[in-house]
This record gives structure tokens, C-alpha cells and sequence, in this order.
């Protein structure tokens, strides 16, 4: 099949989280499934261009509407390891994608209603003839609309549309004016069964056009999908989902076990085996090489080498991730004789500020390190050198760092919601078989909730050093990769797919 996924992140060279790490772990399994795969992505001023090869204009005097004007776009292409990126860039006086960020403009509906245009007209004009077109989140979910309402008459566009929702606090609501600068009939389209956003009737909501328009929705993991369906949960589309629950479904995401793999990471001072653990005994070299990366990041971060457990956590502190509770956690650990690493960044600048002023105060504590930054490398290196990974999120859709964590022998202490609730499983509570048990966990996003986990997780390391390397075995034999969720996606392109299957190769 020929898939064209469209994104406003990619791991390597746009990423601000789990998504990019989902577009680009799911692309490469799906290459290796035998598909032919590009990616559609904004050619962003602070793309990391170190590892694209081969960029050049593939596609010029793309033209495109925009109220009453019309403006020029170039495509460009380039390869990432084994996948083939196409990114747009518009010759457009508000110079959408050269901000320096990824988000957080004041006209990102613009910017990404624009991309969402350009990205149709690019795929009508080339003659591609993508079996599936896979978008995600709010920033692409205008394209199923656009498909359907401008492009679905013309000859050659028949491609299944699949709209995956990665968070669904982020919507996309806008003045129906964005519709109309689109060439979109917004009076038509804002209907309580079509684009109007549930809250604000005057508005139009991106992604509820997305569910109602794509062929297929699917969401990150299974539990994400029944929560989104609740009116706790389903921030205000619930409903939507509802009457469109034959087309929606949970597939737990994967991570890309080359990229997320210890035992050739370059970012770890020493590298592990992660394979034929079956017993105690084959934990010995894990355990030995994450002590070297416990220490190397102590160094790096001027900690106290000392026998206490290494608590970690690697976020964005926005308001999902709960970030009073990761500072309770924070100060709880350093109360129960624990030690603790944060990396995190927020884009809230009284947020970033709480956790600068936290920092300066804890500057004398050995024990605690804030490092308040997106740094991939040592982020890595995290994940190697922790003994436990904190995750108290408000919600998670999947989370993608327990799944990191256990994969490089870390524990993961996870509150119950979303995905966290598909791939933890409590030692003490969970009705799992012991052999499946990997983590901590606590129901309830309060002090007490992290507290009893927290403890607990604490106690064991302490106390139960062959429990504690049980719980490393059992969350280092559980497969996270793509092998499981990327057939599932197949399976939908499959029944999406044209009637009459087009050729193969991507022209
Ligand atoms: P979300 O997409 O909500 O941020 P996920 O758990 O799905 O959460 O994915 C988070 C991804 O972003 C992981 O790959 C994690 O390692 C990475 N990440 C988050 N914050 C940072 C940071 N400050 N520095 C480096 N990587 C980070």
C-alpha cells in the first residue's frame, strides 16, 4: 500500500513529543512491513537538518488559496534513514513556519489550516494517488473536510482517510472564518452533527470535523479510547465519538525499539543487552551498566554518587503532566532518602519560573538535580541511568516514557488513566500474573495517591532488592515495539484503501 501520513511533528527533526515519536516509529514499522510511506510535514525554520540526506525542491509553483489571494509554495523532499519526507514551504507574507517554534504562535489555526490546504492541493497537482492518507491531531485534522467537501469529485481522490487523535485537549477551535478563507462553506459545515464546537456554538472545532469526516478515527491506546467516550474524559466530544463509535478505535501506541534501544544508544556512557533476560542472574550486566550511567549523570549533573535509588522524570511540565505533583513527588523522594532527576520545560512562563525558583532554592541538595530544558540526549541517558520513572498525569492518551523506561530497565510509578492503565501493572494490586506485574501505581492525582505508590516504590529498592530486579526483568521482557500496533493500522488501511487498489510505488 502507498501511505501518506501528514504531521506537524516527526521525531529527529521536528519534535515537541509522544507524537513525533508515533508518526516516525509507526512510518518506519509500516517500511518494514513492505509499504511505501512519505511524510508530509511543515518545512519549519527549526527543522534539525543534521540527519536529512538528499533535500531538494521537488515540487515548485505550488499554488494555493487563501481568502481571495493566492499564494506560492515550494515542496521539498528529503530522506530520514529509510523514510521519505515531502515538507512544505510557503512563499506566504506571514512566513507561517519560520517562528522558531513548532507551536505556540498567535495564528496557529492559520499556520496549520494553511498546511492542511496546501498539503490537498499538493496531492491533487503531483497526481499522487495515496491508498490512505493518515493525519493526526488537530493541526491536520482539516483535511479530511477539505478531501471530502473540495477534492473527494475530482478524478484520482478516492484515498481512505484516517485521522488519529494523539490528545484530544487540543481541538483546534476557531471562527468559522478559517473555514471560509479555505473555500470551505462554513454555514453548511457548522452544524451540531458536522464542525461546531459542543462549548462554543459560534465556533468551529478542527478535530470534530476530523471524526466526522475521516473514514476510520483511531486513538493511542484502548483505555484512551473508552475514556474519550465518557463525559469526564471526552472534553466536550464524547458524544461525537458516540455517534461515530463504529469507525473509532484504541490502538495502544508503539516505540521504536532501534531508536529507544540500549544496547547501541549513543547516548549512554555504557550500553546494555535488553535481550535473553530470563532470569535473575541475566540482569547482572543491565545492572552493572546502568550503575555507569547513574554515575555519569550524577557527574554530569553534580549529584551525590550514594547508594540511594534514582528517581527520574521527563516531561513537559504542562498542566496534563500534573506538575505540582512532580514537584510533591520531588520533595516527597527527597524526604523518603531518594534522589531526583527532572527534565522538563514548559511553555508557561509562571511554570517555568515555579520550577526555576524551585531549583535555585534545592542548589545545595545533592540529591536533586532540575534540569529545565527539552535535551534529548539527556533524556536518554535518563532512562538508563534511573532506577524508577515517575508519570502522575492528570491524563495520558498512551505515554510513551513508562513504555521508554521499562524497555531500558527502569521501573515506571504511574498514576491509572489512559495508556498507563493498558501497560502498567501495579506489584501489589494488579490482577495480572506476577510475571506480568512491572510498575507502581495509584488511582487517585492527589499527595496520598503519590505518597502510597511513591513509598512503596521506594521500600522495595530498599528493602526488596530481588523483588526490585524482578520488576526490571518483567518490564524489560514486555514488547512495546510497532511489531503489535503497526498490523492494526494495516488492517484499517486495508478496509479504507480504494476499491480498486492503485499502484504501489509512491510515483
Ligand atoms: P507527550 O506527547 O504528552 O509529551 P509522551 O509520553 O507521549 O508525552 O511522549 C513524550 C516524549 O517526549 C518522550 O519521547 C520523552 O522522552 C520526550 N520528552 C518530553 N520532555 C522532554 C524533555 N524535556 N527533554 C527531552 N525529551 C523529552
Amino acid at each position: 500500500m502507498y501511505i501518506v501520513h501528514v504531521s506537524s511533528e516527526l521525531a529527529q527533526v521536528a519534535k515537541v513529543g509522544g507524537l513525533a515519536d508515533v508518526v516516525f516509529g509507526l512510518s518506519k514499522a509500516l517500511v518494514g512491513l513492505g509499504h511505501s510511506v512519505e511524510v508530509i510535514l511543515p518545512k519549519y525554520d527549526c527543522l534539525t537538518y543534521a540527519e536529512l540526506k538528499d533535500l531538494r525542491v521537488s515540487f515548485r509553483e505550488l499554488w494555493c488559496t487563501e481568502g481571495t489571494t493566492r499564494y506560492n509554495n515550494s515542496i521539498w523532499e528529503a530522506s530520514l534513514g529509510g523514510l521519505k519526507l515531502l515538507l512544505v514551504e510557503p512563499h506566504h507574507p506571514k512566513y507561517y513556519f519560520s517562528r522558531g517554534v513548532v507551536y505556540g504562535c498567535h495564528d496557529d489555526i492559520d499556520r496549520f489550516v494553511y498546511f492542511s490546504r496546501v498539503v490537498m492541493e499538493y496531492l491533487s497537482k503531483s497526481g499522487k494517488r495515496p491508498d490512505v492518507v493518515h493525519v493526526h491531531d488537530w493541526p491536520t485534522a482539516l483535511i479530511p473536510v477539505l478531501h471530502k467537501e473540495l477534492y473527494s469529485l475530482l478524478p484520482g481522490h478516492d484515498s481512505g482517510m484516517l485521522m488519529t487523535i494523539h490528545n484530544m485537549q487540543y481541538q483546534g477551535k476557531c471562527h468559522p472564518l478559517h473555514l471560509t478563507r479555505m473555500g470551505l462553506d462554513a454555514t453548511r459545515l457548522l452544524t451540531p452533527s458536522k464542525m461546531q464546537d459542543p462549548f462554543a456554538p459560534g465556533l468551529a472545532n478542527l478535530l470534530k470535523g476530523s471524526i466526522v469526516y475521516a473514514d476510520r478515527v483511531t486513538t493511542v491506546s484502548p483505555n484512551y479510547a473508552k475514556e474519550l467516550q465518557t463525559i469526564e474524559g471526552g472534553f466536550g466530544l464524547h458524544k461525537t465519538l458516540r455517534a461515530h463509535a463504529e469507525k473509532f478505535k484504541g490502538i495502544l501506541n508503539g516505540i521504536d525499539d532501534d531508536y529507544w534501544n540500549p544496547e547501541k544508544d549513543p547516548h549512554l556512557i555504557k550500553r546494555y543487552a535488553t535481550s535473553g533476560i530470563a532470569s535473575d542472574a541475566d540482569l547482572e550486566g543491565v545492572l552493572r551498566a546502568k550503575e555507569e550511567n547513574k554515575k555519569h549523570l550524577r557527574t554530569h549533573c553534580t549529584m551525590e554518587k550514594n547508594q540511594k535509588p534514582l528517581i527520574a522524570c521527563v516531561t513537559r511540565l504542562v498542566p496534563q503532566k500534573a506538575p505540582k505533583l512532580i514537584k510533591h513527588a520531588l520533595l516527597r523522594s527527597l524526604d523518603q532518602g531518594a534522589q531526583f532527576f527532572l527534565l522538563g520545560s514548559s511553555p508557561t512562563p509562571s511554570v517555568q519560573m515555579e520550577f526555576e525558583k524551585l531549583k535555585t532554592k534545592l542548589s545545595s541538595n545533592k540529591d536533586v538535580a532540575l534540569m529545565l530544558d527539552y535535551d534529548e540526549a539527556l533524556a536518554h541517558l535518563a532512562y538508563a541511568a534511573a532506577d524508577l520513572f515517575i508519570i502522575p498525569s492528570l491524563f495520558e492518551p498512551c505515554g510513551l516514557t513508562q513504555m521508554i523506561a521499562m524497555r531500558y530497565g527502569t521501573i515506571p510509578i504511574a498514576r491509572m488513566t489512559g495508556g498507563l492503565v493498558d501497560t502498567v501493572f501495579d506489584v501489589d494490586t494488579s490482577s495480572k500474573p506476577e510475571e506480568e506485574r512491572n510498575g507502581f501505581t495509584f488511582d487517585y492525582p492527589d499527595t496520598q495517591g503519590i505518597n502510597w505508590a511513591l513509598d512503596r516504590a521506594i521500600a522495595c529498592f530498599v528493602k526488596e532488592p530481588k523483588r526490585f530486579r524482578m520488576l526490571i526483568g518483567n518490564g524489560m521482557r514486555s514488547d512495546f515495539s510497532w511489531k503489535h500496533s503497526a498490523p492494526e493500522y494495516v488492517e484499517i488501511y486495508r478496509q479504507i484503501q480504494p476499491a480498486a487498489p492503485v499502484a504501489k510505488a509512491a510515483p
